[in-house]
């Protein structure tokens, strides 16, 4: 085994984290990166690299379609209903009756009390002419993208 930084022969190696990437070094080379115990500190295992790729991966695969389109029910999907409706000029029973629904279906809906389905909703946006479905705000894949910074991580990544 060889110092990853100034090729030393070494028998036993320190891990150490230079930059957000791991590699082994001699002692001498230790002082350079900050030297990496076991994976319950916040520094990453490679064991917890390579999760993170495979993770990336998971996630970058389906990112496309995760950014264009996938949508979920807009936080203010009541305001929505209640405003198009009232623009309409219908009364939640006259729109429950629009749609094959209850009454109280829609107060319900109104008050937040219920999120529509899918098919109650197909049914609202299209006899209301509202849309209520946005698109997600990318929280979740933060954590992922993080992991593009990775050194040892894009190596390894090319290599596969
Ligand atoms: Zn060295």
């Amino acid at each position: 085994m060889n110092c990853e930084l100034c090729g030393k022969e070494i028998s036993q190696g320190t891990t150490v984290s230079i930059e957000n990437s791991e590699i082994t070094v001699c002692e001498e080379c230790k002082s350079y990166g900050k030297e990496v115990f076991s994976s319950d500190t916040e520094d990453v295992s490679d064991n917890e690299i390579l999760q993170r790729i495979k993770n990336k991966k998971r996630s970058s695969s389906s990112s496309d379609i995760y950014r264009g389109d996938q949508k979920e029910l807009a936080l203010d999907y009541s305001e929505r209903i209640e405003e198009a409706r009232m623009k309409k000029d219908l009364t939640q029973e006259e729109l429950a009756k629009k749609i094959s629904e209850k009454k109280s279906v829609i107060a319900k809906l109104e008050r937040e009390e219920m999120r529509p389905s899918d098919d109650l909703r197909d049914k609202l946006e299209n006899s209301l002419d509202i849309e209520l479905m946005e698109k997600i705000e990318k929280t979740s894949t933060k954590k992922s993208e993080e992991s593009e910074g990775l050194t040892i991580g894009d190596l390894i990544e090319e290599e596969s």
